[in-house]
């Protein structure tokens, strides 16, 4: 444990919110104290209001703020007086917390108050941090998590055994914090869930959070349960893409939507999935309930995605009867597989919910380890699990979620992306919700979307059937499959005539624009078959099929041989539903050849302008990359479900292809 705090910075903060802020995200930064969302925070700030009147403010953690890169308007000012009134109540419901903080927040427009809100109200002092650190929960999650925590904190903290988040909680802690407070109480252990620090200052309730979570991790390593334990190289790991895109297909299936499944084979994650016990210690939940919400109460061991997805009903119908209002079961599919070959396996609906289950995940196999480690790790019950994982205010969340963008869960592969029309398909796809993989020999392709979970990069020689093979390897054990083809990689030569062209500048062309995509096709095709709505396949052609132009020879008869080789694989791959479909693109100029001064000289040799160069169609209007991505994209959605082999020429019309 490192404490953060720097002088200088704090220094710099003009008020108690400011401070908040710049301690939350001295939490969120350490990733072994909280994650993606987890964990809250508060200042309790006196204030006037509009009319004079002097009121105390809670600013508690807004939902949907991750401490890491919080800001002031991420904190719900809320009424004080009222929380404490609320916290006297005998039973609030769910709903009716929701609306009571939402009615007594300040500012319109503030984010909706962390559920924790009431328990932070009823803890006295001005700030309030909570976390789920990776010590706390390796301590409490096992058979005398409660012994051990007297024996590390005697009566620094007071300790909380589990109660489902929300109002129940808040009025055990508020009964527990009137009994058992005193003056040189600087903390609060919620066992199997986390702990509280609290304090004067920002720097003081940061200050224990710190020193509290450092005893943990004291004790653990005193009892050698802290060091997780070394281990040597994993060895290669084979090709295993079509077994990965076969496995996102099941699941896919039962989960009844397109899903991303994100591969991490570290050595890590290789020995827990290879453990000989991983059958025992993996069954027994997550380490902190709100864990669940990602990755489901327990993950898939291997492949058998049936069997996963009856458990899972099982579960459901045996808990459900429990429960005071209906629920609507979730989809019945895994987040989380732990799988021999390749270690651990993550996934969600987007790359991002995706990569969220993988750190939430790779965290839990540390806690479990350290809580073996330390005498036997033991998660909550699985009616204490149903209950929070089907409590009614995350259920509300799905039934507010909106439609989910048209590509959500679904992958695509992009050739020749790190600029022009390539990159334009990128942006299209990324839009529309897509995983996406570039490729390209130009190292900007790793960079060219940002660093964002949904992309990646990967520098590649697509006329190299070596270099493809790793790609889509690569591509497959980040997102799980493959759904989209965009062919668009090519080179425009330079113009000449045919009696002066040369047997290895025209083999140069055509293995780019022919060769290069007859084997990323029949590489694809495996892959394509096995996506859960279809395969689609985009072939950028040109203009230059239906209308070639002199001088042109080995680009224009490479550009025809693709268009044939499409419609041939659109008539070869209708049977396993995948969509070939062609576009053909004039006049682009916005792309990385076309400089000012060679538009200028073309434009010139035909006594034209710039301008009405680049609108010399016959809708005189320029087309741009981003017009032909969007039309790329739109041909992998549902508009274009009945059409394959299609020929879409897109290029504000040519007289002599008209
Ligand atoms: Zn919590």
């Amino acid at each position: 444990m490192k404490n953060l705090w720097d002088s200088a910075e704090a220094a710099k903060c003009k008020s108690d919110l400011d401070l908040r802020v710049y301690s939350s995200r001295l939490l969120g930064r350490d990733d072994t104290l909280v994650l993606h969302g987890g964990g809250n925070t508060s200042v309790k700030v006196r204030e006037r209001n509009v009319v004079g009147e002097e009121e105390e403010i809670l600013y508690v953690k807004g939902s949907g703020w991750d401490l890491e890169t919080i800001e002031a308007h991420g904190f719900a000012p809320v009424r004080m007086a009222h929380l404490l009134k609320l916290a006297q109540l005998e039973t609030l419901s769910d709903p009716q917390m929701v609306n009571e903080l939402a009615v007594n927040v300040i500012r319109a427009g503030a984010p909706a108050p962390s559920v924790e809100t009431i328990l932070h109200a009823v803890i006295p002092h001005r700030f309030v941090d909570h976390t789920h650190a990776d010590a706390l929960l390796a301590i409490t999650n096992t058979d005398d998590g409660e012994t051990r925590i007297r024996e590390i904190y005697y009566d620094d903290v007071i300790t909380v055994p589990y109660v489902m988040p929300g109002f129940e909680l808040a009025r055990a802690c508020a009964k527990k914090i009137q009994a058992e407070l005193k003056p040189t109480t600087i903390g609060m252990v919620l066992l199997k869930h986390g702990m509280f620090s609290f304090g004067a200052t920002a720097e003081e309730s940061y200050g224990r959070m710190i020193s509290l979570v450092e005893r943990a991790e004291n004790y653990l390593k005193q009892r050698g349960a802290w060091e997780l334990p070394p281990i040597g190289p994993m060895g290669p790991i084979g090709p295993m893409r079509v077994q990965l895109a076969a496995l996102r297909r099941d699941i896919a299936e039962t989960a009844a939507f397109p899903v991303i499944v994100s591969t991490d084979s570290n050595p890590k994650s290789l020995a827990f999935a290879r453990a000989g016990n991983v059958r025992e210690i993996s069954q027994r939940g997550p380490a902190t309930p709100d864990h669940i919400l990602r990755t489901k109460r327990l993950p898939m061991l291997g492949h058998d995605v049936n069997g996963y997805a009856t458990a899972y009903r099982e579960y459901f119908s045996r808990n459900v009867p429990r429960a005071k209002e209906t629920k609507t079961m979730l989809d019945p599919a895994p987040r989380v597989i732990l799988d021999p070959e390749f270690g651990l396996g993550t996934i969600g609906r987007s790359a991002r919910e995706a990569a969220i289950a993988r750190d939430l995940y790779s965290h839990t196999m540390d806690v479990i380890t350290r809580a073996e480690a330390l005498g036997g790790y033991r998660a909550l019950s699985e009616e204490e699990l149903f209950e929070f994982e089907y409590w009614d205010l995350e259920q509300a969340k799905l039934r507010r979620a909106g439609k989910p963008p048209t590509f959500a869960g679904e992958i695509a592969c992009v050739t020749g992306a790190a600029s022009g029309i390539g990159k334009a398909c990128v942006e299209a796809l990324l839009k529309r919700g897509a995983a996406v993989a570039g490729l390209d020999v130009d190292p900007l392709v790793t960079t060219g979307a940002g660093q964002r979970p949904d992309y990646l990069g990967v520098e590649c020689d697509v006329t190299s059937g070596e270099a493809v093979g790793a790609a889509l390897e690569h591509a497959v054990r980040t997102f799980g499959g493959l759904d989209m083809l965009i062919l668009n990689a090519g080179i425009f030569p330079a113009g000449a005539p045919i009696e002066s062209l040369d047997d290895s500048e025209w083999r140069r062309v055509f293995a780019v624009n022919l060769d290069a995509n007859l084997t990323l096709m029949r590489e694809c095709y495996p892959l394509l078959k096995l996506a859960p709505r279809g395969g689609r396949v985009v072939v950028i052609g040109s203009k230059n099929v239906a209308a070639p132009g002199p001088g042109a020879a080995a680009y224009s008869a490479s550009k025809a041989a693709l268009t044939q080789l499409a419609r041939v694989a659109a008539l070869e791959w209708g049977a396993v539903s995948i969509r070939v479909n062609t576009l053909h693109p004039n006049a682009v100029f916005d792309t990385g050849i076309w400089t000012d001064d060679v538009l200028k000289t073309r434009a010139a040799s035909y006594g034209m302008s710039v301008e009405e160069y680049k609108r010399n169609n016959v809708l005189k209007t320029e087309v741009r990359s981003s017009d032909v991505g969007e039309l790329a994209a739109e041909l992998c959605g549902p508009v274009f479900a009945k059409t394959t082999g299609a020929q879409i020429p897109i290029d504000g019309g040519n007289e002599r292809v008209i």
